[in-house]
């Protein structure tokens, strides 16, 4: 009987093992539809109508229906959470998302996403960098170290790239981490006043923090997985590993 047991996929298991951790943390889950306007994907966003993201190549619009995409990233529910609620707020967002790209061992047209906002009155990039560390120790375990790096994001003033100490490695260096010793596993930033005051919050009252990560390429990392593809391949000798 043993062979017939089910298992959990690697991409479940790591979804459901991060949203119970920021839970312990204090945040609420909150989700939103796949099928999106323009306006909460991009626009309230603070993404440029200009933008190469909103191009043919990188956004599935639905065919028929005027400025509705399928969504390119979680990101469109902090907006509608924040339309709804009054801060302060800590919610995590778990949920598939798409791109238009062609599919290779490292890209996928549907992927997995979760994204995490927190607004209140005093929240500062070290609220960001403390919740980070607290989540990345319970995730990988004590001894794993993060760095923040400046970077772009429309969405948020500044921005940073997230990247934590190889967990394969310990940070001397391996074919996963490319021998840099890290891994980029986050993007994050203070929220944009402007994505704040598009979704009915006063930016002079109130200031927040969000970050984001892909969760399939953190699973691929963590368990030497080396094609994106074979996550949605049925292919049962992938999740009977786990
Ligand atoms: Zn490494």
């Amino acid at each position: 009987m043993e062979e017939t047991k089910g298992h959990i996929h690697p991409l479940t298991r790591t979804m459901d093992e991060i949203v119970r951790i920021f839970t312990e943390l204090g945040f609420e889950v909150a989700l939103g539809p796949e099928i999106e306007t323009e306006h909460y994907n991009f626009d309230a966003l603070n993404v440029p109508k200009n933008h190469p993201a909103r191009d043919m190549q990188d956004t599935f619009w639905i065919k028929g229906v005027k400025e509705t995409v399928l969504r390119t990233h979680t990101s469109p529910v902090q907006v509608r959470f924040m339309e709804k609620h009054e801060p302060p707020l800590r919610i995590i967002v778990p949920g598939k998302v798409y791109r238009y790209e062609a599919t290779d061992a490292t890209h996928e047209t549907q992927f997995h996403q979760v994204e995490g906002l927190v607004v209140g009155k005093d929240v500062t990039m070290a609220g960001l960098k403390g919740t980070l560390e607290s989540f990345f120790k319970k995730l990988f375990g004590d001894d794993i170290k993060m760095r923040m790096r400046p970077s772009f994001f429309p969405f948020v003033e500044p921005g940073v790239e997230i990247d934590v100490s190889c967990f394969l490695c310990s940070g001397t260096g391996c074919n996963v981490c490319k021998r840099s010793g890290w891994i980029e596993v986050m993007g994050g930033g203070m929220v944009h006043p402007n994505v704040l005051h598009a979704s009915g919050i006063d930016p002079r009252k109130y200031g927040g923090f969000a970050f984001g990560m892909g969760v399939d390429r953190l699973v691929m990392a963590k368990y030497g997985i080396e094609d994106v593809r074979l996550f949605y391949s049925a292919d049962l000798r992938l999740v009977n590993q786990f």
